[in-house]
């Protein structure tokens, strides 16, 4: 029992700690609730809990992932590792988020939930609890998700399914590896950096555009009227349509300061903006920034992180392109 590795679990709510209201699943069980359907864990750690929020993920805020940071850095010294449960549906933006705000942990920071509620008799929710509190006992840096027997680095991590109990994916990256019969098997171990720090401030105004057939440049005015950054889910490998004022929109946006990203709706395999003339301009003569294999979550995430820190055009690009977590391959793409 005296060495025994102690673990703090935050709660946020989602659907694992959901009960059923006459107006659907609502959030409603406790740290401890949750805790109480697990008596195995007293074998892996010892758990102290903080309710932090009871929320359905769709309701999580940029203003919940910074209270999130704060409580595992107040408490950092006093636990090996740190088990965030959390709703599925926004779980991939806060781990990419948290994978921004903290940065260099060398201890595990799991966050895991459920597709069904962890009172149903088929549910998803023990299996995963149990595991995430097996991760945040072994040596696994960073910010992890632990779902449906899977490690997902949490800058790479995406729901990829609304119902079964497979809800996310590594995008363009492994699994950083697999729980079978209880036991971790790791195929990549992440690397925590040399320096653990904190991160305390995000600039919200980012928005994100999802291009159709027919759009034109209006909305994206719109948007970047009201935001610092607009990050542009494109088609294939990237590219704007020649009808619609994309381009002399891009420029003169570009121009009075403002951000744009340009990335893709395609989910696996990224971009590559310099392949056709539709992306090639924008690239060479525009210079836009480029997601390639970064996932939308964690390029939404990087630049709120980004432009929380500095809004100087030659550091904002310097930051997008240097890995964080492993969340771009940029020595690769270049
Ligand atoms: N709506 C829920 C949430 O994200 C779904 C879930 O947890 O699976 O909070």
């Amino acid at each position: 029992m005296a060495d025994m590795k102690k673990v703090l679990l935050i709660g946020t709510g989602g659907t694992i700690a959901s009960e059923v209201s006459a107006d659907g699943l609502a959030p409603e069980l406790t740290t401890e609730q949750l805790l109480s359907f697990i008596p195995a864990i007293s074998a892996i750690c010892s758990v102290e809990c903080i309710q932090l929020l009871s929320l359905d993920s769709t309701n999580m805020q940029p203003k919940h992932w910074l209270m999130m940071a704060s409580t595992i850095r107040a408490h950092y010294e006093e636990y090996d590792g740190f088990v965030l449960t959390h709703g599925t549906d926004t779980m991939a933006y806060t781990a990419a988020a948290l994978s921004y705000l903290i940065q260099g942990s060398p201890k595990p920071i799991i966050l895991t939930g459920a597709q069904k509620p962890i009172g149903f008799e088929s549910t998803d929710s023990k299996i995963n609890l149990l595991d995430a509190f097996r991760c945040a006992t072994e040596d696994l840096p960073g910010v992890s998700i632990v779902f449906n027997n899977k490690v997902i680095p949490g800058t790479r991590a995406k729901k990829t399914r609304s119902k079964s109990f497979q809800a996310f994916s590594s995008i363009n990256y492994p699994d950083l590896g697999v729980l079978r019969d209880g036991r971790l098997l790791r195929y990549i171990r992440p690397e925590c950096g040399s320096e653990l720090v904190f991160y305390s401030k995000l600039d919200t105004k980012v928005a994100l555009l999802k291009l159709t057939p027919g759009m034109d440049r209006g909305v994206a005015d719109y948007l970047l009227e009201r935001s610092d950054a607009l990050i542009i889910e494109s088609f294939g490998v990237g590219g704007l349509p020649e009808e619609g004022g994309f381009y002399e929109c891009v420029g003169e946006w570009m121009a009075k300061g403002r951000f744009i990203v340009l990335t893709t709706q395609v989910e696996n395999e990224g971009s590559d903006l310099g392949v056709y003339l539709v992306g090639h301009r924008l690239k060479r003569d525009l210079r836009v920034l480029e997601a390639y294999d970064m996932t939308t979550e964690a390029v939404v995430a990087k630049m709120m992180w980004i432009l929380g820190q500095t809004k100087d055009k030659a550091e904002v690009e310097r930051l997008f392109y240097t890995p964080v977590a492993k969340d771009i391959l940029w020595e690769e793409q270049t």
